[in-house]
């Protein structure tokens, strides 16, 4: 049985097809600038293909990925007819999906009423949903697996805001928290690798990426995660600023005169590690800048660190200890330093790193290692995570 995952961006669509037999990934791309010349990188083993053509939609981007996957080079299958389904990465699920599901009408429906709570996303989703019922046919099966479906689970005492209750009830503002394929993924690896039922677990995952989140995991139930409303709430990010004080918000904009999307602009795509370093908002030239003496670069790591370190706190506190850390995404699968310098400020909760064997670890993707010494109080790993498996595992297991 083989499985296409397809994360569908406003100009963009990535995929997977994996083949379920032996959780293969059989290829993988990306189409970038649809909607003008557009161009499909297309990688299978260590072979890739590239097209550049016109691909005024993400039908046509979709009918390209299908002649990549079925001719030329980059071929993995005869047909499509052996694609069983399509599994699809959907931002935003708010209060109605608590779990993955098949998508029908209603889906639809209430996939397009989330449009409010994730207005660049959602629609994003919808258009690759849209592309592949056009190319593929309503036949082939599609499964939404959302982000924000592993944190339904979080108390009301956690996914309220302090503002009036009307506009909760009016708007449905409230935290919904996301990333949640990765935190579900990476906590139920930690529980496998710690030979321990996730029920009886206190976890807490740091999914440390370009937009970074963590999650406090208890007993395999998310009960708090740092992103809110929307991706832009927790940590400081590559270019998002996190948690602010909100009149921080009302100052500039009355200062400076900007609209509300301006201001939304700053705080989602100047800000973060790009706004205080001034120099990129990828972790490696920041490190490097920083290792060049750039003190803005310094200050943006040791921010970033600050601001995990705080939550990590916080999240020990929630769930009144914690047995486990986990470190994922590009950040968390690379950056020794980070997960020391994290580490090295939680020694009051017992963890103690193995220094050495991080260091010399440095890089784990398609790895999974524990990096605590062995008589660290908590166990602290650094996992890859792979959501692309989750959204396939969920499909196939909706559509079986
Ligand atoms: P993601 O959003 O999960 O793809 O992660 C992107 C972030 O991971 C960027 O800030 C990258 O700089 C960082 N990253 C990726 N590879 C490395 C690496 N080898 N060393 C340090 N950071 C890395």
């Amino acid at each position: 049985m083989k499985i296409l995952v397809v994360n569908a961006g406003s100009s963009s669509l990535k995929y997977q097809l994996i083949d379920m037999e032996n959780e293969q990934v059989l290829a993988k791309g990306n189409c970038e600038r649809i909607g003008s010349m557009a161009l499909l990188t297309h990688k299978t083993g260590d072979k890739k293909v590239e097209v550049e053509k016109e691909m005024p939609t993400h039908s046509e981007a979709l009918d390209a990925v299908m002649k990549a996957l079925t001719s030329g080079e980059g071929k993995v299958i005869d047909s499509l007819s052996e694609i069983t389904a399509v599994g699809h990465r959907v931002v935003q699920g708010g209060s109605e999906f608590t779990a993955s599901t098949i998508i029908n009408d209603d889906v639809m429906a209430a996939i397009k009423r989330c449009i409010p709570l994730a207005p660049l996303h959602n629609p994003a989703n919808i258009l690759g949903i849209e592309a592949c019922t056009n190319v593929l046919g309503k036949e082939i099966p599609q499964v939404a697996v959302f982000d924000t479906a592993f944190h339904a689970s979080m108390p009301s005492k956690a996914y309220l805001y302090g503002i009036p209750y009307e506009y909760y009830e009016k708007y449905e503002i409230r935290r919904y928290g996301f990333h949640g394929t990765s935190h579900r993924f990476v906590s139920q690896k930690v529980a496998d690798l710690m030979g321990k039922d996730i029920k009886d677990l206190k976890i807490i995952t740091c999914h440390l990426g370009n937009g970074a989140s963590i999650a406090a995991v208890n007993g395999g139930i998310s009960v708090d995660t740092t992103m809110g409303l929307t991706p832009l709430d927790g940590f400081m990010m590559g270019t998002r600023s996190g948690s602010l004080d909100p009149s921080v918000v009302t100052f500039i904009q009355k200062n400076e005169n900007l609209s509300a999307d301006e201001m939304d602009s700053i705080l989602n795509k100047k800000s973060g590690v790009l706004g205080i370093s001034g120099v990129s908002n990828d972790n490696r030239d920041v490190c490097e800048a920083a290792s060049n003496g750039n003190e803005r670069a310094k200050l943006a790591i040791e921010m970033q660190n600050y601001q995990i370190i705080k939550y990590i706190g916080a999240y020990a506190a929630a769930m009144n200890g914690i047995d486990a850390i986990a470190f994922t995404g590009g950040i968390g699968e690379n950056n020794y330093d980070i997960r020391e310098a994290v580490c090295d400020s939680l020694t009051y909760l017992g963890v103690e790193l193995d220094k050495k064997f991080n260091l010399e670890n440095a890089h784990i993707r398609g790895n999974d290692i524990k990096i605590s010494t062995a008589d660290s109080k908590v166990a602290v790993f650094a996992v890859s995570t792979d959501e692309e498996m989750v959204i396939a595992k969920d499909t196939l297991e909706l559509v079986k």
